[in-house]
């Protein structure tokens, strides 16, 4: 009897990590149904698999329910851009609200197994740093990062139900800031505007004096953290990020050299609640899942450069 073959369904499988994901699940020979809106995800992040017979692209809004049989249920679909999410505040509230319910039933309904993507924006203005999983955070309820950072919250609290009520086998993923190819050029976030402003010569937009920090992994690293997580038998929230912390300004410098840029660094206002700090503890995940990034910033940059160069190419 040939090995049956694993079917997933990635939500938000046209964007940055779900793109990337697909990519690691069908080049491993396994079943994939992609759903997207494509409010934030793009169509040719996964052209390349449209017609492929393991794949599969449905255009729907997961806040609307549906009925789909799938062994692994990987829910990313939210946007995750603070320049997005501050666009529509209120789409990112109900899909990670309603999106992740109607996630939850459909793995209660079928015995799935589902991940959900987290964020490191659970923490908010951490006052731990680095932070581990057991932080309970400092997050405003009332502002612009709310839809966000409450939002992945209350997700998180959904999935810590359905396992007490119905034992729904849950994993979740606090994912810290992540870059590489299939980023959206204009989704606002930092590594993308540095970058593509200064392949054009544009200034470098730093908010504030740059001083805040973030530390960034690749996704290609990333994804490995996933797979395993999906893998393991871990059950309660895990970081997955790069501990390497580097100050924005810093990055800004590291960019504007490494594109051989003429770029001149400016200084625009901080955002409200952007947090000053955001670095992960990475030791429960070395543990539990033997795992940890292997990209250093360098040459996930070079890559990144590389894809973004194409891609200003081919929008021109
Ligand atoms: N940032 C910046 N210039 C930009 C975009 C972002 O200085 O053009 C800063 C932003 O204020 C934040 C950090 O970079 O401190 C990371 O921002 P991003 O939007 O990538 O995601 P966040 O980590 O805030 O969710």
């Amino acid at each position: 009897m040939p090995k049956s073959i694993n079917q997933n369904l990635v939500t938000g499988g046209a964007g940055f990590i779900g793109s990337n994901l697909i990519n690691v699940l069908m080049n491993k020979g396994e079943k994939v149904i992609c759903i997207d809106n494509f409010f934030s995800g793009r169509e040719l992040n996964i052209s390349k698999w449209l017609n492929h017979p393991r794949f599969k692209i449905i255009n729907h809004d997961l806040t609307i329910p549906f009925e789909i049989k799938a062994e692994k249920i990987w829910h990313l679909a939210c946007p995750a851009s603070p320049f997005l999410f501050h666009k529509n505040p209120i789409e990112t509230s109900k899909t990670n609200f309603l999106g992740t319910l109607n996630m939850l039933e459909l793995a209660r309904k079928n015995n799935s197994r589902i991940l959900l993507a987290s964020s490191s924006a659970v923490y908010g203005e951490a006052k731990v740093h680095p932070q581990i999983e057991s932080y309970k955070g400092l997050v405003n309820s009332f502002g612009h990062r709310s839809c966000y950072e409450e939002g992945k919250r209350i997700a998180e609290s959904l999935c810590f139900d359905y396992q007490k009520v119905h034992n729904c086998d849950v994993r979740i993923a606090r994912i810290f800031n992540t870059y590489g190819p299939n980023m959206n050029p204009k989704d606002g976030r930092i590594v993308s505007n540095f970058i593509v402003q200064a392949i054009k010569n544009d200034p470098i937009t730093v908010y504030g004096n740059g001083e805040q920090t973030r530390s960034f992994c690749f996704v290609d690293d990333l994804v490995k953290g996933l797979i395993s997580l999906m893998n393991s038998n871990y059950k309660k929230p895990l970081n997955l990020g790069n501990e390497n912390e580097l100050k924005v300004i810093e990055l800004a410098k590291k960019i504007v050299l490494k594109v051989g840029s003429k770029s001149k660094i400016i200084n625009l206002n901080l955002p409200a609640d952007d947090p000053l700090k955001r670095r992960p503890s990475i030791a429960l995940a070395k543990k539990k899942l033997n795992w940890q990034p292997n990209t250093d910033l360098d040459a996930g940059l070079t890559k990144t450069i590389y894809y973004f160069k194409k891609e200003l190419k081919i929008q021109k």
